[in-house]
């Protein structure tokens, strides 16, 4: 099996596994560094990602950016993907079945990228990954896995409620310092 990133990236492409396949326009792998030491995971590929093929480009792409600058990090050095490839049609939420269908594809990603941190943006990337719910009750607590796990706002969330832009701006400030603070 191939486990690089651009090897699985071809394979997203491809894929059939589930029928979001036949709604989509393209599939969207995720972007970033390969080794990258922070791993960012939405939920799902929107509209204007579905049309471009690549992840968090919309209003709330441009906010996480905006985030991610502000604690002095590029999109460049970093990894930026969803827990499922394909853009749920209207953009609905995923069904349990296509998140078991494409999670496989996540696990290699971060076994290829070996991060640091791996920052959940959203109730589906922190239920899917870790069986978190709700964020409020976890965020800005770090997680020990096998790597360390941080769940927070997704950055749609915090343009329908600008109130929690603070919580998501100090988490991946916090994901920053974890993941390049040696010790
Ligand atoms: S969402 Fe995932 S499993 Fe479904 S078709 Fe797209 S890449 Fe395949």
């Amino acid at each position: 099996m191939h486990n690089n990133i651009e090897a699985i990236a071809r394979e997203i492409r491809l894929c059939t596994r589930c029928r979001l396949s036949r709604s989509r326009r393209q599939a969207v792998p995720g972007e970033g560094s390969t080794r990258a030491r922070i791993i960012l995971i939405g939920e799902a590929p929107g509209r204007e990602e579905d049309a471009t093929g690549k992840p968090f480009v919309g209003r709330a792409g441009k906010l996480l950016t905006q985030v991610l600058n502000n604690a002095s990090l590029t999109r460049e050095e970093v990894f930026i993907t969803s827990v499922i490839k394909c853009r749920p049609p209207e953009n609905r939420r995923p069904r349990k079945r296509e998140i078991r269908a494409c999670l496989p594809y996540l696990r290699r990603q971060l076994a290829a990228i070996n991060p640091r941190v791996v920052v959940l943006l959203g109730g589906v990337a922190g239920e899917a990954m870790l069986g978190i719910k709700k964020v409020g009750d976890v965020r800005g607590k770090p997680i020990e896995r096998e790597r360390i796990y941080m769940v927070t706002y997704h950055p749609a969330a915090v343009l329908r409620n600008i109130n929690l832009l603070p919580y998501l701006s100090e988490d991946i400030r916090l994901a920053k310092e974890l993941a390049y603070n040696e010790t």
